[in-house]
């Protein structure tokens, strides 16, 4: 065990005691509180041992929230947007002061390797920065010009709002939807998933030790079908922002309906990475091995599906088996680790069982296949290769969100954009090919709200960011989250020139 490691553990365990000894409790109304004593075990994905009791929110935790969020609204949307920036950017100062703990403590709920965390609280603190430093423009509009009249169109904030968040990147995915509504004017209730909710109690307490006024930032704890669903119904909530999966959105979309709220969705994905015989076949390997390897594979834009060119295929597959061979699983504190545990053993038990289920449909296990038992009672699995694979096998098709990729030939490029476009989602693509005509036609043809070429996933705020068919509705990022949490309206002023037209004179 190397020094780093013990000192992450150590540093880990002494972070990690208040949750052991005291409930995580919800945070409304600028108080934290535990709600009506009724609580679930949060465990670590690492060993299975409990992290701690979370408070599991109810109906009426969740509507003290909103109406919180709501009573604080009015206020928070007529601060000045130059306050708002000011203060935002003090939240993300205080983000980087607790990054180190933030990493540990999402390391050990989540499962992700700290080697990817470490950068977490600074990705999250670039978030708030980002959408703080656009908060004074937030309401400009636009001048739309007419003969005799000029339009002028101005934003305001939508209301209170819902966001609801998943167990993958739990901290970054909370900070990336959160900052923009704050930014906006909006007030929030967070409800963070059930099986991560450590950061988000990291984060509601940062909130309050850096002055964001009480009511503004609300958190609640729970399931999905208590305190998820009637954040969606609550008539005081005016949008909800998700991330999660193809069907929660279609369940929140259906709970919502009644109350006509705005939502936006960032759901699952089954991305194709396609690589032609004359990319860089190094820098595609690199890229390969990462977009699908590197946080569990849990990540939404991970390039699940590896359509590769004939040409290459043979001498791209072995170089790709030997990597995957390599990776380095264990225990997610450890500095070496490149693939930790999967974050529960519900989602570890449906990661395994497309072992077989490959099998069964005809795919070779290339690599891995089983779970690494040498590492104890941890959900690790073996990093995965599936080859030989047609795309209508389901490990070709349904979304696995683990360290498991499936591989898949393609003469011709017609042929690649059919596999390509062949699945219910279309969350993101990757294109490696040294043909600079052929990436343009691709990036036209490939059905996808996000593509990269010779790249990997590169984040850039002010891009719209968000998936097309089943991956998602609306997109985040820039100004594309304030038009979601803002109403525009438009005024037309008449210049006193044009004629208006005369009834019953
Ligand atoms: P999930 O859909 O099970 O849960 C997400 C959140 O929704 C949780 O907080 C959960 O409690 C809540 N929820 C569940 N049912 C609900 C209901 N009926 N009403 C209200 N809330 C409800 O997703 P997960 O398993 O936590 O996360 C993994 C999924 O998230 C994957 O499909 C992944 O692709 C997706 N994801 C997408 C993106 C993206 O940007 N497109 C990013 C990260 C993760």
């Amino acid at each position: 065990m190397s020094n780093e490691f013990e000192q992450n553990l150590e540093k880990a365990g002494n972070y990690l005691q208040r949750f052991q000894s005291t409930v995580t409790g919800h945070f409304i109304g600028g108080e934290f509180t535990a709600g009506n004593g009724k609580t679930f075990s949060n465990t670590t994905p690492v060993d299975q041992s409990t992290l701690g009791e979370v408070a599991e929110g109810s109906v009426d935790d969740v509507d003290a929230a909103c109406e919180a969020a709501e009573a604080a609204f009015a206020n928070w949307r007529d601060m000045p947007g130059a306050e708002r920036k000011k203060l935002l950017n003090h939240f993300a100062d205080k983000i980087v002061e607790r990054a180190e703990e933030i990493a540990l403590v999402e390391s050990m709920d989540c499962g992700q390797a700290i080697r990817f965390m470490k950068a977490a609280a600074v990705r999250g603190a670039a978030n708030f920065r980002f959408f703080a430093d656009k908060a004074p423009e937030a309401g400009d509009g636009q001048a739309l010009l007419q003969a005799e009249h000029t339009n002028y169109t101005l934003r305001y904030p939508i209301g209170p709002v819902g966001i609801i968040t998943p167990w993958n990147t739990p901290f970054m995915l909370a900070t990336w939807k959160i900052a923009p509504a704050l930014a906006a004017g909006c007030t929030i209730v967070h409800k963070p998933a059930e099986l991560t909710p450590l950061s988000a109690y990291l984060l509601a307490e940062i909130a309050k030790d850096a002055g964001i006024p009480d009511g503004v930032w609300n958190t609640v704890n729970g399931f999905g079908e208590v305190s998820g669903k009637r954040l969606t119904e609550h008539p005081a909530i005016k949008a909800v922002a998700l991330v999660g999966e193809s069907a929660t959105g279609s369940h929140i979309m259906r709970q919502g309906a009644e109350t006509l709220k705005r939502m936006h969705f960032e759901l699952g994905g089954k991305n194709p990475v396609i690589v032609f015989d004359d990319a860089d076949f190094d820098r595609a390997l690199d890229a390969v091995v990462f977009m699908i390897y590197s946080l569990n594979g849990q990540r939404c834009t991970s390039s699940s599906r590896l359509l590769i060119q004939s040409g290459i295929r043979e001498r791209f597959v072995a170089a790709l088996e030997e990597r995957v061979r390599k990776l380095r699983v264990g225990h997610p504190l450890d500095p070496q680790t490149e693939v930790g545990p999967l974050v529960h053993s519900g989602h570890f038990n449906k990661v395994m069982s497309y072992m077989d289920i490959a099998r069964q449909d005809g795919a070779t296990v290339a690599v891995g296949g089983q779970r690494r038992d040498d590492l104890g009672a941890g959900n690790y699995v073996a990093p995965t290769l599936f080859t030989n694979a047609d795309n209508n096998m389901r490990v070709a098709r349904e979304e696995i969100f683990g360290p498991v990729l499936t591989a898949i030939s393609f003469d011709t490029e017609e042929q690649a954009v059919a596999i390509a476009n062949d699945t219910d989602y279309g969350l993101s693509a990757y294109i490696w090919t040294e043909n600079s005509g052929r990436a343009m036609r691709l990036a036209r043809q490939v059905e996808a709200g996000m593509l990269w070429i010779n790249s990997e996933n590169n984040r850039n705020l002010p891009s719209p960011f968000g998936g097309v068919k089943m991956s998602g509705i609306g997109r985040d990022g820039g100004d594309y989250s304030f038009d979601f949490y803002m109403e525009t309206k438009n005024v037309c002023v008449a210049h006193g020139t044009h004629k208006v037209p005369v009834l019953g004179r």
